[in-house]
């Protein structure tokens, strides 16, 4: 039989230009339509890998933005599942469009605010935790809701989600790193290095 994932591959060929989609995390950022809510691509494979996906196991991608770590996850393996939520209508409707131009069926988008929209979603494998962070009871509620050997990955910038962070860390123990991305990026006629805001990024395992 012909693996569905291939056959993907193709059609994205002919979308992006003669330019092969790739089997491993960190698509380009080009790939997904965004407003500049996106995770991008460094912090993205790096992300995927501490979300760890397994066959067939479902994620909760809480602030979806985009979409792009769900939708990675869900290329992952061809039969993994997302449920993205997201609270801004039209980033929730973006959502669906670049699972349908990358060929993920396997993703809900939930439109409303977490944690209260996470009400009768079924128990996930896997939380990601792109925004929201901040929202009592959003991380209490994912975390019981998180299956026993599931994995917890939140992404913060701002100086009150890594205060957020600490915290969690001291309750629930885990991992931190600080993940720095500098680009080039043209300088006049020369080049130097743009760097991005730093991710912080906690882990921790059910
Ligand atoms: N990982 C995403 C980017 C996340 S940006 C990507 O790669 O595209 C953070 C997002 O979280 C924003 O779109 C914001 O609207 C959303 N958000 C913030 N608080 C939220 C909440 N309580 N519930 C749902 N979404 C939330």
């Amino acid at each position: 039989g012909i693996d569905p994932l291939n056959t993907l591959a193709v059609e994205v060929v002919v979308e992006a230009g003669a330019e092969a989609l790739p089997l491993v995390p960190g698509l380009p950022d080009a790939l997904f339509e965004s407003d500049g809510q996106l995770t991008k691509s460094e912090v993205r494979a790096v992300t995927l890998a501490a979300l760890g996906p397994r066959r067939g196991e479902l994620l909760w991608d809480i602030g979806a933005g985009s979409g792009s770590v769900g939708i990675e996850w869900a290329l992952a393996q061809s039969d993994n599942r997302v449920i993205a939520v997201e609270t801004r209508a039209e980033r929730a409707g973006r959502i669906g469009r670049n699972a349908a131009r990358l060929g993920v069926t396997g993703l809900t988008v939930v439109s409303g605010e977490a944690p209260a929209a996470f009400a009768g979603l079924p128990a996930p494998d896997a939380v990601f935790i792109g925004g929201g962070i901040g929202n009592p009871g959003l991380v209490e509620a994912a975390w019981d809701a998180l299956r026993p050997g599931g994995r917890l990955v939140a992404n913060v910038v701002s100086l009150e989600g890594e205060a957020r962070l600490a915290g969690l860390f001291q309750r629930h123990g885990g991992d931190m790193r600080r993940i720095h991305v500098s680009r080039l990026d043209a300088v006049g006629t020369m080049h130097g290095w743009r760097p991005a805001m730093a991710v912080t990024q906690w882990r921790v395992v059910k």
